[in-house]
């Protein structure tokens, strides 16, 4: 799943060509980029996913059994982030750059670096913000760095 087409999480994507990946983005997110005059535009550029045959979803979409992709626009017109339900960890939500970085989900929240629609970006974060609350969800937020330090990683430690 590529929550959304900016080149520091779309660039490499054509290196999938030809495997079984399924390559999924949003539908809005598929036709802003393949959209716009020229080959680049804000952080898009058409080079790093020209050709690529995605899959689209719209709406809040159960990709696999626990695996749902949440629509939170804002950061752009398609950012999509992901929540997990594990059966030890429980539910993991991870927001891409829907949320930056947990300073910017406060509350309250704060806007970071690219904010394509601010009403949309607010909202966006109200929603992720309902679901932890209904499920007590583990954020990871997509460019924390210090957030790192605090989560389980591989290859010795993990969520399960
Ligand atoms: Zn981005």
């Amino acid at each position: 799943m590529l929550s959304h087409l900016h080149f520091d999480h779309a660039g490499n994507v054509t290196m999938f060509e030809g495997t079984n990946a399924r390559l999924v983005c949003n539908q809005r997110e598929k036709e802003f980029a393949f959209g716009f005059e020229g080959l680049f535009t804000g952080a898009h550029l058409k080079t790093d996913y020209e050709g690529v045959d995605f899959e689209t979803v719209s709406g809040d979409t159960e990709i696999l059994p626990g695996v749902t992709l949440i629509e939170t626009p804002g950061h752009t017109v398609g950012c999509m982030s992901m929540q997990v339900e594990l059966p030890d960890s429980g539910t993991m939500i991870f927001t891409s750059d829907a949320v930056y970085m947990g300073d910017s989900y406060g509350p309250p929240a704060t806007p970071a670096a690219i904010v394509n629609n601010l009403e949309q970006w607010y909202a966006s974060v109200e929603k992720l913000r309902g679901i932890q609350e209904r499920t007590g969800a583990t954020m990871i937020f997509g460019h924390d760095a210090d957030q790192i330090h605090q989560l389980r990683v591989a290859p010795k430690e993990f969520y399960s």
